[in-house]
């Protein structure tokens, strides 16, 4: 390495650096991209490659009007206009045609309505207004397959297991990094090493709210995740943004894998709180259904029957029909035969939870939910059985929490052209940021599904984009220029 010379240098080799690295040699750079891990991937090949955008090709063929001006809208309006407009528009009217630009390299996202993250189509995954979130074919696995084919067939050099340990700056900005003691140079330099799931002192800092979760916390991130793009940040006084922000799914106490591995909790079930009543949808997305449980202000739990228990399919880790015996058996996982002896164990009022349940077995076996509309969820994910009834003792109550750690949101801020900001308000010359290291786009709620993946690749598509032009002329691409690329 010591005799050749690089345009741009990426750290990380998951969604958001393989993006630019791909984006930044279509403008014509040289670009060598360390990646820490054994393999390329990161927490996007991890993923279900879920993909939230507007305007695309998929929506249009599928009759979905919508437009990056609703997209931006619903954006700040979910995230009551904390973050900065003008970055978020950038993002909202780059994601459609940073999709389109996966489609070109051979990403393919069918025109057809999917139920669920693990369906390729297009879905309502979250709260949003209208359908927008695009799942492809291999997920994020498939993702990061087609950008590291399209990476390699453009000649990007890939080094893998070499984690990068800092940036080299002088006054005039960065000029390179430094790997196993080497310094390395370039013109440009794009942080893309995800996040910091997996560093407690980090979480300390930047998310105590991942810790809430005491020993139910589990981490879904990639081995990656340990947090260098705050240090890389710190090294040039770089400004901090979505800070206290992230993702955490609600799960049972003793859940401790990604569904994909764990299994799912039965379609019949109920979750109450303290006061033994239901407070929320039990399908309510992961964007809203941490604050419903917060609001609680007590323990909240997960009811269901022994037909429940016998119905989990086998295979899983955490929800199979032996696993919930076990967790009976030592003590942690709350069983009754009646639901009066049941509430008493869990010190909610017996009344309510037979009301409760009684309320819930005359209505939802029937098709209906009048007051959390369950009804409706249970149709966007193509259930076509009415629900059981909870009504066959043992019943059983599983604590319920958000424990299920997916990304953090705190990292180096960034401006519309991913170019990193220091705590003046300025650019650093020759520093851009995307993805989960890249800070501002994700916020306190996450929008969608496929808000994190869409981050990645629309932002890191921007960066490579704005490190390569940094090569030439010192300043970021324009915004436009990316936008106006739909293909
Ligand atoms: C199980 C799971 C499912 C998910 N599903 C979805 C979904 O369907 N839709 C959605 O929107 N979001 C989803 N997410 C979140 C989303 O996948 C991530 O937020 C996003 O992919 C992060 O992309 P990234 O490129 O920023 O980071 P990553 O994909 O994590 O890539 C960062 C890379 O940088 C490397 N790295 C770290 N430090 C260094 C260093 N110093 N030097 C060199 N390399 C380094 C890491 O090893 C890693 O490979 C999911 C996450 C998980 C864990």
């Amino acid at each position: 390495m010591d005799d050749q010379t690089w345009d741009v240098i990426i750290i990380g080799g998951g969604g958001a650096g393989l993006s630019a690295a791909v984006s930044a040699t279509e403008r014509g750079a040289s670009v060598l991209l360390f990646e820490a891990e054994e393999t390329l991937g990161g927490s996007t090949q991890l993923s279900a490659g879920l993909f939230t955008a507007a305007g695309t090709s998929v929506q249009a063929e599928l009759g979905v009007e919508d437009s990056p001006e609703k997209f931006f809208q619903h954006y700040m309006d979910l995230n009551r206009w904390l973050l900065k407009p003008g970055l978020i528009r950038a993002f909202c009217e780059s994601a459609g045609p940073a999709l389109e630009w996966l489609i070109s390299l051979g990403v393919e996202v069918p025109a057809h309505e999917s139920t669920n993250a693990h369906m390729p189509g297009l879905c309502q995954a979250g709260v949003e207004d209208l359908w927008r979130g695009h799942v492809p074919n291999g997920q994020g696995y498939g993702l990061v397959q087609v950008l590291e084919r399209a990476a390699r067939s453009a000649g990007v050099d890939i080094v893998l297991n070499t984690r990068v340990q800092s940036l080299l700056s002088d006054p005039h900005g960065v000029r390179g990094v430094v790997v196993d003691d080497e310094e390395i140079h370039c013109s440009a330099v794009v942080i893309a090493s995800g996040g910091f799931a997996r560093d407690r002192g980090l979480l300390e800092k930047y998310y105590p709210y991942a810790l809430r979760a005491a020993e139910s916390l589990f981490v879904a991130a990639g081995p990656g995740s340990r947090g260098d793009h705050l240090s890389f940040g710190e090294q040039v006084g770089a400004a901090v943004a979505g800070e206290g922000y992230g993702l955490m799914l609600p799960t049972a106490y003793f859940q401790s894998r990604h569904h994909w591995e764990a299994g799912f909790p039965p379609r019949s079930r109920i979750h109450v709180n303290s006061a033994g009543r239901r407070f929320m949808n039990e399908d309510a997305s992961y964007a809203v259904s941490p604050g419903l449980i917060d609001r609680q202000g007590g323990s909240t739990w997960m009811i269901f029957d022994e037909t429940a228990r016998e119905s989990l399919p086998g295979g899983y880790v955490d929800w199979n029909a032996d696993n919930i015996l076990a967790e009976v058996a030592a003590g942690r996982l709350l069983c009754a035969d009646s639901l009066a002896e049941l509430a008493e164990k869990m010190t909610v009022p017996a009344e309510a939870l037979e009301y409760t349940v009684a309320a819930w077995n005359e209505e939802l076996p029937a098709g209906e939910d009048p007051v959390f509309l369950r009804t409706d969820s249970l149709a966007a994910k193509g259930a076509s059985e009415p629900i059981a009834p909870l009504d066959t003792p043992p019943y059983y109550a599983a604590r319920y929490l958000p424990a299920e750690l997916v990304c953090t949101h705190a990292a180096p801020e960034i401006d519309a052209r991913a170019r990193v900001i220091d705590r003046y308000g300025r650019p650093v010359p020759g520093l851009f940021a995307a993805g989960e290291a890249g800070g501002g786009v994700l916020g306190s709620t996450y929008v969608g599904g496929g808000n994190a993946v869409a981050n990645a690749i629309t932002m890191g598509r921007t960066a490579g984009h704005s490190a390569a032009e940094h090569r030439g002329s010192g300043r970021g691409a324009s915004t436009e220029s990316l936008t106006e690329e739909t293909t």
